[in-house]
């Protein structure tokens, strides 16, 4: 019995869920009546809103402009909505920015019916100034040394602060948005050296300055009060160095010291050319040397002048030997073998002179160069022992070439004789051409008139024979004697 009991309430609990969880709810359409759909509902008065305006503006609320910036406001747009819903468009006049007023302004647009303002949008618009004034050292000393203008505020030099500091002086200035510019001079003189404190220049016959500026406080050119102490021996490779001294009209100095490396100069590559004769005059320009540039322009035949000073009335002709194309080389400005043969010094300040008639006539320097005696005179001895030796090797050090000759067509007495200079000149040529070890060059000289004709023969004889006349460049191989001081 109380089994059965025990069963039948099980059995009620069962059914009792199922009713809770299968039972169909109320649904919300059978208990509502169904509604007309709202199109549907008679045109009663209050069901529609009455004529209304509304407004919309066009791009964002919230502009931020730079000062001065280019702008104009893309306005609002508006309507008027009737009762029956169609909208007609409402005219809104733009308003203007004005950029060049800082700060926050708000634009706003209305729509106003009847005197009754009836919609309306805004919008702000910051004007901002992020541009720092310019502020400007001047170039001279005075009260004030300097300017400050601004985009916004215009001439604020009166607002500029200077402060004095141990080395220097420093300008600031702030214009009315917070905007801050800055400037210093350095007390004193300033020096620069051109390629740092430590420079390397190639070797040369005199040192050639690698630049070096001074200036004061306000920027004047104080390279004239300049002081330079230091020894060099600019033809000869080592670590020297110098001190750099300035005083300022303020009386004050500033000391600055550099090392000045010389380094060997670098050296083009030389080509051995075929069938080409180089014939080269020293001693030159002289009374003759006009007549031999004149024939020589008839060929246009080239050649090579190794120049000196020897007579000044003449030296014009080394700018038209140039400009007709012939090669400038340096021989001697005093052609006097017991002046420049005395010393390193001595030789390379002849030298020094003789290069600055080279390029007053031509406007360059020569790197080629054909010694006094050549370089195995040995003559040189007397004034200075081993001076050759020491000479040859610093032209090379110094990246400059030196030619001898390996035909010499003028005899060693006076007895000129035009037929025995042809004839050796023109075996000379020939062999060394056909040889092709070194280029054949001649030793001559444009003090000795005769020249013209012998080498006006040489000339016809080489073209008719498919030779070609230069003058000697940094590419020609060097021909050398063997050096005997
Ligand atoms: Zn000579």
């Amino acid at each position: 019995m109380k089994k059965a009991i025990l069963w039948l309430i099980l059995l009620l609990t069962v059914a009792a869920l199922c009713v809770i969880l299968f039972m169909p709810g109320p649904r919300f359409k059978d208990v509502i009546p169904d509604l007309p759909a709202l199109q549907d509902l008679p045109d009663l008065p209050g069901n529609t809103e009455p004529p209304h305006a509304e407004i919309e503006l066009i791009g964002d609320k919230e502009v931020v402009l730079e000062y001065g910036q280019d702008y104009t406001d893309p306005g609002a747009e508006a309507w008027l909505v009737s009762a029956d819903g169609s909208r007609q468009p409402l005219a809104i006049e733009p308003s203007a920015v004005d950029t060049r007023k800082l700060g926050t302004a708000e634009v706003s647009y209305s729509v106003i019916i009847d005197g009754e303002k009836v919609a309306g949008v805004s919008r702000t618009v910051t004007v901002q100034d992020t541009v720092p004034p310019e502020l400007t050292l001047l170039g001279e000393p005075g009260d004030p040394d300097y300017s400050a203008l601004d985009n916004a505020d215009g001439d604020i030099t009166d607002r500029v602060q200077r402060t004095e500091e141990a080395d220097r002086i420093v300008y600031t200035v702030r214009d009315s948005s917070g905007n801050e510019a800055s400037a210093e001079r350095v007390k004193g003189p300033i020096l620069e050296f051109e390629g740092g404190e430590s420079v390397q220049i190639p070797a040369d016959y005199r040192f050639f300055e690698p630049g070096v500026t001074a200036v004061d406080m306000y920027g004047r050119d104080l390279s004239d009060r300049l002081e330079v102490t230091g020894e060099i021996v600019p033809w000869e490779p080592g670590s020297y160095e110098f001190t750099y001294t300035v005083t300022d009209d303020f009386g004050q100095t500033v000391t600055r010291t550099r090392t000045i490396e010389v380094v060997p100069a670098e050296m083009p590559e030389t080509v051995l050319q075929e069938k080409v004769i180089y014939l080269t005059f020293d001693d030159g320009p002289a009374e003759t040397t006009e007549a031999l540039l004149d024939m020589l322009a008839k060929y246009d035949a080239k050649v090579t002048f190794f120049v000196t000073y020897s007579d000044p009335r003449y030296v014009d002709m080394i700018g038209r030997a140039y400009r007709e194309g012939h090669s400038i080389g340096l021989h001697a400005y005093k052609h006097d073998a017991s002046v420049i043969y005395a010393s390193e010094e001595a030789y390379f300040d002849n030298f020094d002179k003789m290069q600055e008639v080279i390029k007053e006539q031509t406007g360059e320097y020569t790197r080629i160069v054909r010694f006094v005696g050549g370089s195995s005179n040995s003559s040189s001895a007397a004034f200075c022992p081993g001076i050759m030796t020491a000479l040859a090797e610093d032209l090379t050090t110094m990246g400059y070439r030196y030619y001898d000759w390996n035909i010499q067509p003028e005899p060693d007495d006076e007895n000129v004789d035009l037929d025995r200079s042809f004839v050796t000149l023109r075996y000379g040529a020939y062999e060394y051409c056909e040889a092709g070890e070194e280029p054949p060059i001649s030793l001559q000289h444009d003090t000795a008139g005769w020249n013209v004709f012998v080498v006006e023969r040489l000339i016809q004889w080489g073209l008719e024979n498919g030779y070609t006349f230069k003058g000697i460049d940094m590419t020609t191989p060097e021909v050398h004697h063997p050096i005997s001081n």
